[in-house]
């Protein structure tokens, strides 16, 4: 087993209602993991982490944007390991810190600003002169990445048709889908306009890969973090009817795209959904003030 930082239990029956038309939904609230390793960064970097610990490289480093879940999720995580970490950031350093930044910061990461062409290789500016640092890649893209995500479905015991999460790296869906029954449908929605790239990653990182998955391209809103009022009133109104919060980046075009799609009839009568809520709600506080009202 793994380390200990010790988190509040998942309850599986957080949440489920049924549609109108027999549907079931479950939402697996990951957000509620941890007040701030929430969704699923904590099991994206599970074995990075204890990868870092049993080989003695006490120093983290890693990679990610101003609002990075993926950041904040490893600041904190590091944190209460004692580990020290670097977080390579992308872009100048602005005149004031978004508040992921701060945060992480607070919880003593040492951010590095790169420029946007540097950040792209994914290089340690030499300048740092780390010996020996142990890195973890951008959004925990990876091998190790894929087993961590594998144990989400640990927390549930909802039986599901089919499994619908958000899809960045393709991560998370990768681990889904390499714990997932031959008769599970493993349903990844992107929330970048990089149509195939997914399946590429998912290929890469699991090339055994079997099973029932699809991926869908119709719901990125314009892209990586791009969104409309559309977008904006939905994640309202779902709040305000299920009570269930969720981010703009993420998880409100899952649960957008999984409700137009029981809307035109994707999904058999009598489905089960299991819908996973990754987190990432931190982020929010980079919206206006009052644009969400939940
Ligand atoms: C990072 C993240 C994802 C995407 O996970 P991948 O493994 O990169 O596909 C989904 N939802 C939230 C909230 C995230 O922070």
């Amino acid at each position: 087993m793994s380390n200990e930082l010790s988190f509040t239990n998942i309850s599986t029956d957080d949440l489920s209602f049924i549609c109108p038309s027999g549907i079931t939904l479950h939402v697996l609230r990951l957000d509620k993991l941890h007040p701030v390793i929430s969704g699923n960064k904590w099991f994206k970097l599970r074995y990075y982490l204890d990868e870092a610990i049993q080989s003695r490289q006490r120093h983290v480093v890693t990679f990610g944007g101003a609002w990075s879940n993926h950041i904040l999720a490893t600041a904190a995580a590091c944190q209460s390991l004692g580990l020290t970490v670097t977080g390579i950031i992308r872009g100048e350093r602005p005149e004031t810190l978004s508040a992921t930044l701060e945060t992480a910061l607070a919880l003593g990461m040492q951010l590095e600003f790169v420029s946007r062409e540097y950040y792209r290789e994914k290089e340690i500016p030499p300048s740092l002169n780390i010996s020996d640092p142990f890195i973890i890649p951008e959004g925990g893209y990876g091998e190790a990445g894929v087993r961590g995500a594998a144990t989400i479905l640990d927390h549930t015991s909802f039986d599901f048709t089919h499994v619908c999460c958000a899809v960045g790296t393709g991560t998370m869906i990768a681990g889904l889908l390499s714990r997932a029954r031959m008769d599970q449908q493993v349903l990844g929605v992107s929330v970048l306009k990089n149509k195939g790239q997914p399946e590429e990653a998912i290929k890469h990182l699991l090339p055994l890969a079997q099973g029932n998955w699809n991926i869908l391209y119709d719901y990125h809103f314009g892209g990586y973090a791009r969104h409309d009022p559309e977008l904006i009133n939905f994640m309202n109104q779902f709040c305000k009817q299920t009570n269930v919060p969720s981010d703009f980046v993420y998880t409100g075009k899952l649960f957008y795209a999984v409700t137009d799609l029981i809307r035109k009839g994707y999904f058999p009568a009598a489905s089960r959904l299991l819908l996973v809520h990754s987190g990432g709600l931190q982020g929010n506080v980079s919206l206006p003030p009052g644009t969400l009202r939940c």
